[in-house]
């Protein structure tokens, strides 16, 4: 691929050049420029990569070509193309990708997702679209109901295909693809390939051109990792005095749970930091709310657990922190892919106690690097460091406690880091 290669050279429609062009988007980002072309072809395609490379112009744009090329009404109570994704945030990006790049093509773009009520879903189906954006529990919801009926759809995209697997997806899925005409377009995105993806490849597309773009280690090269052991105890505060002394912009704050989520977003508050919390347990309006105060600059973090957090694109995202460690390693890799967006260099700092060390190894192993320990903090805990306490086993209530086996051995303070964490309680 030449460097110099432009949109113009992908021989996509002139409406959605100027479309891109209103949006600053000069030069195809390598998913792009692979996918683009053999997707205008009408090839079924296997995309490997993960948020942040610019896959979702990549399938978006050579759909909307298509649409445009070929222009029909819209079958009544369904659609020409559908896109799965796996979470309403997920789901309203993407809408917002395909209305953004066919603004000058007068299509109809729907989302579908649960939590809100089905009446404006049922209302917009009801003349047909030509783009529905689902998360697949409504969607077969609404297929079951008779509310929807996709026989005459010409492509489908399933977009982060491992992790609607990952959350349940698989059987709803397979649901929904048997009401689906056989000889469609088909494009499956992934960012990891276990064998359950495989099989749903396999028995999904036909004859797939395979574009693999970036394994995560090398996608998160330009994000700067480290970690700073310490007790659980002290992450809140450690967390507060990061956010105060490091040179952030806006922040997307992990935790392993819905209340932890909570507490850092009440601790942060409190303290003067704008914070928004992000999780299931949040009303599909109080979502958006949070989501839309931090797009716009009004709230500085959000502290987010890994499913919420999925699809979150904001460019100015400066740093990531992880108040804990993900349980699932994959998860890391996704979750620092907040930063480093468009280009940009990032901060990824991850708080690790002593029970949380043993899946540290797991996300060292999973990308294939250590990750820099800074010790220059006053929470600096060797105990944490040199852990050898299994992980907790997570189950659907809290996280089990499990038994030190390692002997706590207490740290001994210097009087400038007693001084420094008074101050840092102080100011929490
Ligand atoms: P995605 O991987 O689709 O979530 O896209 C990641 C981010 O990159 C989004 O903020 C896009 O707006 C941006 N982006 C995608 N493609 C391009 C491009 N060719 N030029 C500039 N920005 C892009």
């Amino acid at each position: 691929m030449s460097m110099s290669m432009t949109f113009a050279d992908l021989c996509l429609a002139p409406t959605l050049l100027s479309a891109l062009a209103e949006e600053g988007y000069v030069t195809p980002t390598p998913i792009q420029a692979q996918s683009i072309p053999m997707l205008l072809e009408g090839r079924d395609l296997l995309g490997m990569a993960q948020t942040g490379t610019g896959k979702t112009a990549s399938f978006a744009l050579p759909l909307l070509h298509r649409l445009a090329a070929d222009p029909r009404t819209a079958p009544k109570g369904g659609a020409r193309v559908l896109v799965l994704a796996p979470t309403r945030e997920l789901v309203s990006q993407i809408a917002d990708g395909f209305e953004s790049f066919g603004r000058h093509l007068n299509l109809r773009v729907t989302t579908i997702f649960g939590g809100v009520s089905q009446f404006h879903q049922v209302n917009a189906l009801e003349n047909g679209v030509d783009i529905i954006v689902a998360a697949p529990g409504r969607l077969l919801d609404l297929i079951e109901q008779g509310l929807c009926d996709l026989s005459q759809l010409e492509a489908l995209v399933l977009d982060e295909a491992d992790q609607m697997l990952d959350m349940g997806f698989a059987k709803p899925i397979e649901r929904i693809v048997a009401t689906l005409p056989k000889d469609r377009h088909t494009v499956l995105f992934s960012a990891t390939m276990p064998k359950s993806i495989a099989a749903l490849v396999e028995s999904l597309l036909n004859d797939p051109v395979k574009v693999e773009i970036a394994p995560p280690s090398t996608t998160v090269d330009r994000i700067e990792q480290s970690v700073m052991f310490m007790d659980a105890a002290h992450k809140k505060t450690a967390l507060l005095a990061q956010l105060e002394t490091q040179d952030v912009g806006q922040a997307v704050v992990f935790t392993l749970q819905k209340n932890i989520a909570n507490e850092v977003c009440a601790f942060l508050t409190e303290a003067g930091i704008t914070a928004e919390a992000l999780h299931g347990n949040r009303s599909q309006g109080q979502r958006e709310r949070a989501l839309s105060a931090f797009r716009d600059g009004t709230v500085q973090v959000l502290v987010a657990t890994d499913i919420a957090a999925r699809g979150i694109d904001v460019d100015t995202v400066t740093h990531v922190f992880n108040h804990d460690l993900p349980s699932l390693p994959e998860s890391y890799v996704h979750r620092i892919g907040r930063t480093g967006r468009a280009g940009r260099s990032g901060f990824a700092i991850t708080l690790c106690d002593a029970e949380q060390r043993a899946w540290l190894h797991d996300v060292e192993r999973e990308i294939g690097r250590t990750l820099t320990v800074h010790t220059d903090h006053p929470w600096h805990s060797e105990t944490a460091r040199h852990s050898t306490m299994r992980a907790p086993v997570l189950g659907g209530g809290p996280v089990k406690q499990v038994k030190p086996q390692v002997k706590r051995e207490r740290k001994v303070w210097t009087e400038e880091e007693k001084l420094a964490a008074r101050e840092a309680a102080k100011r929490a």
